[in-house]
């Protein structure tokens, strides 16, 4: 990166953009939890091939993202994965 890039910079590059987006993120309507699971394993599958997922999943994790896939990880494995890191005092 370059020092006149955003450190947002690794969004642009990120494989969910464009007409994949929406699986990143639970839809407007009610969604089950057999559509849930096939909608985030797709975007998990998307993610694999990320070449920006390190840089996805550090920002996900710094911010606390609360919805959505984002480094191959839902929020819930995020707040496993933070809980786990980072174990309460
Ligand atoms: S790791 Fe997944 S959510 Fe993050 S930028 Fe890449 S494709 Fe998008």
């Amino acid at each position: 990166m370059s020092a006149r890039q955003s450190p947002d910079a690794w969004q642009d590059a990120g494989a969910c953009r464009g007409p994949h987006a929406t699986l990143f993120f639970p839809p407007p309507h009610f969604e089950r939890k057999v559509e849930r699971l096939a909608r985030e394993r797709q975007a998990k599958r998307i993610c694999g091939e990320c070449l920006v997922k390190d840089e996805c999943l550090e920002y996900a994790l710094a911010v606390g993202e609360p919805h959505g896939v984002w480094g191959g990880m839902n929020e819930n494995e995020r707040r496993d994965l933070t809980e786990f890191l980072l174990p309460a005092s």
